[in-house]
């Protein structure tokens, strides 16, 4: 019989009458020939209320306790839908993480899900229950109730549904699906019909709340096609699978991070390693980190910049300011009043200009750029708080993302699962056995057919990014890793670029003219670099990746150039001829880690 989770968010059970619209969704799910999951959140806003309650009582409450307290909210709403299912003549069974066998790690208030057991579930399924299933909550070895992090619900629905290998994981919420960017911030923003998973998992690790982005990783780890739709009506919402919407977009949507904040440390000693201690020490904190930009050395020593959100400055800072004593920084300055304003889309991984025009349309409406970093499908750019969403509708709209591609595609039903019975035993007697969040890399990888550009002393005003890279453009050269830095002190910043090396003589030339004409302080170029990259699922939350790149690096007496993050890879520029050098020491690092 097929099977169906269906995940109810806050808003969508946020008073009886909600509950009991959810439950008739369910009942009608099993009347058409399902066994039937449902996964629900914590009513309306409770779970903010108990934050703000914890705050009263200890400002800085014992995160086991905190836990402890959140789980409350999801154990009434799915007692509660358990009850109104039976008040509609049904039967229903609700299970909290304890008595559903979901296992996590002890990291309280993030904690990761290690493994499920499905047994009783079925069981459950199999008497003729609708299992109705706590979000959001787990229990580690020693008992412990545990929570997954803010929107964790979509996890446990995602989670479950790959375990019990069900035939639809549909996450009701209060819009329609997924669209361009968040419609309560544009609402000239347009419901996408389909996303493919890389895209989604950067949007939601960019500021798109709409799925807990540990929820696409599962999902992308194990074939789980998600249907985001809306809990308050029937009509068709956003398919999350593997094909993107349109073939042809360089683009498929924009994301928000309104508050921010930027931290730069200053005058670093140039030497391997320097990066490393900075970043191990964050990770250590569990900072998270976003941005990282490192100028090229100038004299000797190096600037770095990163972004943290906001909520983590206090704790970043205390950890930045022991870092840069003992690695003898010269200084750090912060700055709370940021935005990250990104594009995400997996047509721009071959596509040339898309950076140029995102920093056109930013230039045209007056918004200074403070940063950029770039992956292989998405560009970021901090921008001062004030002009954010000014800056989040020019991006929107220079991509013309309100209109629907003319080659969009569209889909009926949900793509089928096709494995075999034995197949699929197999999966579950894996993933029972597996630490389901764990760090799985498929690729490492040494390219060495680029070169870098660096302009130094760039005065820091809007439009000079995007005159540089309309005049680099137009040349044709296509630009792969961009990184503007942040310099506040002398009002200039400094942008480094890779392209193909053998565009390098070309571009070389269009940087020296635009140097003399725009006052620039240096041009400064390589034309031998080797980019190395380490490719898989969970690169972020698992920020000891692109700290093991940075360890075994430095050990081995290579700098690292230039560095750029995504969810799905990180990738460290170093010497050219240090390339194959490299390789093989980052194979060695993380071969036990290679699937
Ligand atoms: P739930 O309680 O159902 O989990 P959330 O509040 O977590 O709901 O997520 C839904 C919200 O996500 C929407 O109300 C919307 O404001 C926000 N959102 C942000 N980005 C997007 C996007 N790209 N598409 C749709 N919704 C988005
Ligand atoms: N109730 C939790 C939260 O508000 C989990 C969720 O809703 O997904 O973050
Ligand atoms: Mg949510």
């Amino acid at each position: 019989m097929p099977l169906v989770v269906q995940k109810f968010g806050g808003t969508s059970v946020a008073d009886s009458e909600k509950i009991l619209s959810a439950a008739r969704k369910a009942i009608r799910a099993q009347q058409e020939g399902n066994q039937v999951v449902m996964v629900v959140s914590a009513m309306g806003h409770n779970t903010d209320q108990l934050i703000d309650l914890a705050g009263q009582v200890n400002e800085t409450p014992p995160a086991r306790e905190m836990d402890m307290l959140l789980s409350t909210g999801e154990q009434v709403s799915v007692a509660l839908m358990a009850m109104a299912v039976h008040s509609l003549g049904h039967r229903a069974v609700s299970l909290n993480a304890a008595q559903l066998g979901i296992q996590t790690d002890s990291s309280f208030t993030k904690a990761r899900i290690r493994t499920i057991s499905p047994e009783r579930i079925r069981k459950l399924l199999e008497a003729g229950n609708i299992v109705i299933a706590a979000g959001f909550q787990g229990i580690d070895e020693d008992l412990n109730i545990t929570t997954l992090g803010r929107g964790g619900s979509d996890t446990t629905a995602v989670a479950l549904a790959a375990v019990l290998h069900a035939d639809a994981c549909e996450i009701h919420t209060d819009v329609d699906g997924v669209y361009t960017t968040d419609p309560r911030q544009l609402p000239e923003a347009r419901q996408m019909s389909r996303i493919e998973y890389g895209e989604m998992l950067e949007l939601a690790s960019l500021g798109a709340s709409v799925m807990h982005n540990r929820s696409i990783e599962f999902a992308k780890k194990y074939g789980v096609p998600i249907h985001v739709r809306s809990s308050f009506s029937d009509t068709r919402g956003t398919l999350i699978a593997s094909q993107s919407e349109s073939e042809t977009a360089s683009v498929c949507g924009a994301a928000m991070t309104r508050d921010e904040a930027r931290i730069t440390v200053q005058g670093l000693p140039d030497r391997p390693g320097v990066s490393h201690e900075l970043f191990k020490l964050l990770a250590e904190h569990k900072i998270t980190v976003d941005m990282i930009v490192q100028n090229i050395g100038q004299e000797e020593r190096a600037d770095i910049s990163f972004t943290v959100p906001k909520s983590e400055l206090q704790s970043a800072k205390q950890v930045v300011q022991t870092a840069v004593t003992e690695i003898g920084a010269t200084g750090w300055t912060h700055d709370d009043d940021v935005s990250k304003i990104s594009v995400v889309g997996a047509g721009m991984a071959d596509q040339t200009g898309v950076a140029q025009k995102m920093f056109r349309a930013l230039a045209d409406a007056e918004i200074n750029i403070q940063m950029i970093t770039t992956s292989e499908i998405k560009i970021s750019v901090l921008v001062e708080k004030s002009q954010a969403l000014a800056a989040l509708r020019a991006v929107h709209s220079t991509f013309g993302l309100q209109n629907t591609p003319t080659d969009a595609a569209t889909w009926d039903r949900l793509p089928e699962r096709t494995a075999s019975e034995a197949d699929l035993q197999k999966l579950v007697a894996d993933l029972q056995a597996a630490d389901m969040e764990q760090l799985s890399l498929s690729d490492i990888d040494l390219a060495e057919d680029q070169a870098r550009m660096t302009l130094s002393g760039v005065p820091d005003r809007p439009g000079l990014a995007a005159d540089v890279f309309d005049a680099v453009a137009a040349a044709g050269v296509f630009v792969d890793m961009i990184v503007q830095s942040y310099d506040g002190f002398q009002g200039e910043t400094s942008l480094s670029f890779t392209i193909p090396r053998t565009q390098y003589d070309d571009c070389k030339a269009i940087l020296d003219s635009l140097a003399q004409s725009y006052s620039l302080r240096k041009v400064s170029a390589s034309r031998e670099i080797a980019k190395l990259s380490v490719s898989g699922i969970g690169m972020r939350s698992h920020t000891n990746v692109a700290i093991g790149m940075f360890e075994v690096l430095a050990a081995n007496g290579i700098n690292v150039e230039m560095i750029n993050t995504s969810e799905l890879r990180v990738n460290v520029v170093v010497e050219g001829s240090s390339g194959s050098r490299g390789l093989a020491c980052l194979k060695q690092q993380f071969s036990s880690q290679l699937n």
